[in-house]
């Protein structure tokens, strides 16, 4: 077997890391890395003592949102869970401001735009994820160049057995 390199690596532990995650539309997890060093692991959930959405259900908004198909724009209406608190911005409150300066995140998902404007004003230098996330990915990529941050999706990664759930948008 071959040695991991150290985004497997990360990655893998991030993967790990969502298995925790109890909302039933998407598990997300996310870990901080300072040269090497793993700082901090995240999934999104409630806050602490709060019903989950396996207690609870998810809280679901409906979004109406504007997009390019067939070459014409479109409404689409979308239902988003709006009780969990995402894995970076738990990673945030659970990190240290000293510590994040110059480190790198990996998330197994795109980062959405608010987590991505949290993590521009974080410290971080680099975002790793592997799942795309389409809504926001011009508005987000924009924001890195902007910030002068490193943005990286791992095409060619496997997530470790078992971890992977469905996501469900
Ligand atoms: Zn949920
Ligand atoms: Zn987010």
């Amino acid at each position: 077997m071959t040695r991991k390199d150290w985004d497997t690596y990360f990655m893998d532990i991030a993967y790990m890391a969502s298995t925790r995650s109890q909302c039933g539309r998407r598990h997300v997890g996310a870990v901080l890395v300072q040269g090497k060093k793993l700082l901090g692991t995240a999934y999104n959930g409630a806050p602490m003592g709060v019903p989950d959405c396996s207690e609870a259900g998810c809280m679901l908004v409906e979004e109406f949102e504007l997009v390019n198909a067939d070459g014409g724009e479109q409404v689409v209406k979308k239902q988003r869970c709006i009780r969990t608190i995402h894995a970076e911005q738990n990673l945030l409150l659970f990190t240290d401001r000293e510590d994040r300066e110059g480190s790198v995140v990996y998330v197994t998902d795109q980062p959405c735009w608010t987590c991505a404007n949290m993590l521009a004003n974080s410290g971080i230098a680099e975002i790793v994820y592997h799942r795309p996330y389409p809504k926001d990915a011009a508005k987000v990529r924009g924001l890195m160049d902007s910030r002068g941050m490193r943005f990286r999706m791992l095409e060619q990664y496997e997530p470790p057995a078992g971890t992977l759930t469905e996501v469900h948008n």
